[in-house]
C-alpha cells in the first residue's frame, strides 16, 4: 500500500499520460501544452480556479471531447478517444459532480446501473437480483460503507455516501483510472472527510486517481501529485515532496497576485484610518 508519501518511493508504474496536450474551442484555447502523468496507486491531484480548463481536461480523458493538440496515451500507447465508451474500455472512469445515480432507484439498482446481471436464457432471462443485492453488499462492505437496507433508494443516502457508492462501482467494474470532478465541492467538512477517506481507498486498491479539486485543503490530505491549472496551461506541478499546503494554497490562489492584493487592501486601510 502507498501513503500520500509515496513520492519518496520509488516512482508506481504510469497508466495515464498526456504529453503536450491542447484545445481549442473555435478561437477559444481552452488548454494548451498540458503534461500530466497519472500512476498506479497515487492520486494525482487537478486544481485550478474557475474557467482554469479541468473540465476540458477531464471531458479529453474521459472521451467527451478530443485534444487539438499533444499527445495521450493510456499504458504507454497512444490513443484517440471519440467516445466515452473507447475511454471506458480503457480502464478509465469518470465519476462526475452530478452523478449518474438514478435518486429513486435502490443502491444494488443504481450500483448496476446498464451492467445488470441476468440468469437463465432466452425468453426465460430476468434479472439475478439475489446475486446483485449480495455483491453490491460485498464491495461496499469492503469499501467499509455500511448501508443496513440496500433497498433503499439512492435519494435517501447522503451526498457523501452517494459519491462513496459511485466509486465502489467503479471500482467493481475494474476501472484502472478514475477520474473524479469536484467530489467533496457541494459537501459539508464531516462529509468531505468521509469522501476523502473513499479517494484514498480507490489509491490503495491500486487505481490511478485523479482528484479534480479547487480545495487545496482537500487536495492535500490525500494527494500525491498537484497540478495546478490556471487559465489553460500548467503552472505548477509538483510531487508531495516538493511542496507544502501553505505553498500550494498561495500558488493556487494565484501567490504574486494575492500578495500585490494585500499590499493594496493595507495601503486602503491605513489611508482609511488617517480620515
Ligand atoms: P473549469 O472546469 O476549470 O472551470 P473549463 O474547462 O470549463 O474550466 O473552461 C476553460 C475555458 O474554456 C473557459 O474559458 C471556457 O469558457 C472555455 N470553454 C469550455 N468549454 C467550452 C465550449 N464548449 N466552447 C467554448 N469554450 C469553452
Amino acid at each position: 500500500m502507498t501513503g500520500p508519501d509515496s513520492g519518496q518511493q520509488a516512482p508506481n508504474q504510469e497508466i495515464l499520460r498526456l504529453d503536450d496536450v491542447g484545445k481549442k474551442y473555435g478561437n477559444v484555447h481552452a488548454l494548451r501544452g498540458v503534461t500530466l502523468s497519472v500512476r498506479q496507486g497515487e492520486i494525482t491531484c487537478v486544481l485550478g480556479d474557475n474557467g482554469a480548463g479541468k473540465s476540458t481536461l477531464i471531458k479529453i480523458i474521459a472521451g467527451l471531447h478530443t485534444h487539438s493538440d499533444g499527445v495521450l496515451t493510456v499504458n504507454g500507447e497512444e490513443v484517440h478517444f471519440s467516445s466515452p465508451r473507447d475511454s471506458l474500455e480503457r480502464g478509465i472512469a469518470t465519476v462526475y459532480q452530478d452523478l449518474a445515480l438514478v435518486p429513486l432507484m435502490s443502491i444494488w439498482r443504481n450500483f448496476f446501473l446498464g451492467q445488470e446481471m441476468r440468469k437463465g436464457w432466452g425468453p426465460f432471462a430476468s434479472l439475478d437480483v439475489k446475486s446483485m443485492v449480495r455483491i453490491t453488499g460485498e464491495e461496499l462492505t469492503k469499501m467499509g460503507i455500511s448501508v443496513p437496507d440496500l433497498d433503499r433508494p439512492v435519494g435517501a443516502l447522503s451526498g457523501g455516501q452517494r459519491q462513496c457508492i459511485a466509486i465502489a462501482r467503479a471500482i467493481y467494474f475494474g476501472a484502472k483510472v478514475l477520474i473524479l470532478d469536484e467530489p467533496t465541492a457541494a459537501l459539508g467538512v464531516k462529509q468531505s472527510g468521509v469522501v476523502l477517506k473513499y479517494v484514498a481507498k480507490a489509491r490503495d486498491a491500486g487505481l490511478g486517481v485523479i482528484f479534480i479539486t479547487h480545495n487545496p485543503h482537500h487536495a492535500y490530505l490525500v494527494g500525491n501529485h498537484f497540478v495546478i491549472l490556471n487559465r489553460g496551461n500548467v503552472s505548477l506541478d509538483s510531487s508531495r515532496a516538493e511542496i507544502s499546503l501553505d505553498q500550494l494554497t498561495n500558488e493556487m490562489a494565484g501567490g504574486a497576485e494575492l500578495e500585490a492584493l494585500s499590499h493594496e487592501l493595507s495601503a486602503v486601510t491605513a489611508a482609511t484610518d488617517k480620515l
